[in-house]
C-alpha cells in the first residue's frame, strides 16, 4: 500500500456523498511544517471521477466555487514526504464544496498558487540546539578520556 492510499482511505471516501474536489500543489521539502496560503482556483477537478464526469459533479467532471481565487491557509505536515494528501472537510464555510483533497507533492520549486507565510514551526529549534550541546559535551568527554589514555601509556 502506498502512502496516498493510506491517507485517503478510499472506502470512507466512497461513502461520502457530497461534492469532493481535488487540488494538487507542489512545495519544496524545506517548507515542511511551515504555514502556507494556497490560492484555490474557481474550477476544481471532481475527486470521485477524476474529472471524467459522474453523478456527484453533474457529469461535468468539475466542481465550481462561487468565488474563484480564494485563499486557503494551511500548515504543511512536519515530516517532509514525497507526496501526501490532506483531507479538508468544508474548506470554505460559504461554499457548497463538501471536501477538498489537497495533494501535496515535493518539488524543487513551489506551485505559483502557493505562498509561504511562515517558516517551519520554531518548536523544533530548541531540540536541535540541545542535541548540538550534547554533541559538544560528548566530544569534550571523548577528548579527555582519549587524552588520559594517551598519557597513561
Ligand atoms: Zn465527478
Amino acid at each position: 500500500m502506498n502512502r496516498l492510499a493510506q491517507v485517503t482511505d478510499p472506502e470512507a471516501l466512497a461513502r461520502f456523498d457530497g461534492s469532493c474536489a481535488k487540488l494538487r500543489i507542489e512545495v519544496p521539502p524545506a517548507w515542511a511544517g511551515a504555514d502556507i496560503e494556497v490560492n484555490v482556483p474557481g474550477k476544481l477537478a471532481c475527486w470521485h471521477c477524476d474529472a471524467g464526469g459522474c453523478d456527484r459533479c453533474g457529469r461535468s467532471g468539475a466542481i465550481r466555487l462561487s468565488t474563484p481565487g480564494r485563499t486557503l491557509p494551511l500548515r504543511l505536515p512536519r515530516e517532509p514526504r514525497d507526496a501526501a494528501v490532506i483531507r479538508l472537510p468544508h474548506p470554505f464555510a460559504d461554499e457548497a464544496l463538501g471536501m477538498l483533497m489537497l495533494e501535496i507533492v515535493a518539488a524543487g520549486s513551489p506551485s505559483p498558487s502557493c505562498r509561504r507565510v511562515s517558516t517551519a514551526v520554531s518548536a523544533e529549534r530548541p531540540g536541535y540546539r540541545m542535541a548540538s550541546v550534547l554533541f559538544v559535551v560528548l566530544l569534550i568527554t571523548a577528548a579527555i578520556i582519549f587524552g588520559r589514555s594517551c598519557f597513561d601509556t
